[in-house]
C-alpha cells in the first residue's frame, strides 16, 4: 500500500522546557514511519553535534539536514518524503507556521519539536501560534533539579540576554513554576539579572 499517497497532511508539535526529551519525542515519532519504508526528513537548526546530524540528550543519533529558517523547506523536493520533522522550531523564524500549513496543505506529516517558553518564560510566538493550527499538541515535562515536581520551565544559569541562546548542561536547567520564581527572586538578589520584562512584555 502506498502510504504516502494516502497520508493526509497535519501538523503534530512537541513542546516543553529543556531536557524533556522533545527530541528524543521527534526522533522516535520519525523512526516509527520508518519502519513502514516511509521516508522522512529530519531538519534541524541545532549545529551543536556538527551539520547533518542530530544528537539528542540521550545519546540516540539521527541523519538530519541544516535548516536555517523553516521557508528554505518549500524550495526542496519534497515529493518523495511522506513525514518531515523539524527540530528546534523556536529557532525557525516567523515563517514556520505558514510552511507547516503549506506542507500539510501538500499531504505531508509535519510534526515540529520545541520549546514553549524562552528563559523568562515568554511563549515563542512561532510555536503558540503553531500549537494553535495543529492537530495535535503534546507537552512533555522534564523533572525539576531542585525538588522533583514536573518541571515546565527552563531556567538559565549563565549571564545572557540572548533570546535564542544554543545550550546545554552549562547554560540551563529545568525547573518546576515554584523552583523557577524561587531562583528568579534569588537572580535580583544576587544582581544576576533584571526580572525585566518576564510579565511586561508578555504579548
Ligand atoms: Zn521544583
Amino acid at each position: 500500500m502506498d502510504v504516502s499517497a494516502k497520508a493526509r497532511g497535519r501538523i503534530e508539535t512537541i513542546c516543553g522546557p529543556m531536557y524533556a526529551g522533545k527530541s528524543e519525542e521527534l526522533v522516535r515519532r520519525l523512526t516509527r514511519w520508518t519502519y513502514s519504508k516511509q521516508n522522512v526528513l529530519l531538519c534541524t537548526k541545532d549545529t551543536r553535534h556538527g551539520p547533518g546530524n542530530l544528537v539528542t540528550h540521550a545519546g540516540r543519533a539521527m541523519t538530519s539536514c541544516y535548516l536555517d529558517s523553516a521557508d528554505e523547506l518549500l524550495s526542496r523536493d519534497l515529493s518523495t518524503v511522506t513525514v518531515i520533522g523539524i527540530d528546534e522550531g523556536q529557532f525557525c523564524g516567523d515563517t514556520l507556521v505558514q510552511v507547516c500549513l503549506d506542507l500539510a496543505a501538500l499531504h505531508k506529516i509535519v510534526i515540529v519539536s520545541g520549546l514553549d517558553m524562552d528563559y523568562l518564560e515568554r511563549p515563542f510566538e512561532n510555536m503558540s501560534l503553531l500549537m494553535g493550527v495543529a492537530e495535535s499538541v503534546t507537552k512533555l515535562t522534564a523533572v525539576c533539579m531542585i525538588c522533583g515536581d514536573p518541571a515546565t520551565r527552563s531556567h538559565r544559569t549563565i549571564r545572557s540576554t540572548d533570546r535564542y541562546l544554543e545550550g546545554d548542561k552549562e547554560s540551563y536547567e529545568a525547573l518546576c513554576r515554584p523552583c523557577f520564581l524561587d531562583r528568579r527572586e534569588d537572580s535580583i538578589h544576587q544582581s544576576l539579572g533584571p526580572l525585566e520584562g518576564r510579565r511586561a512584555d508578555l504579548p
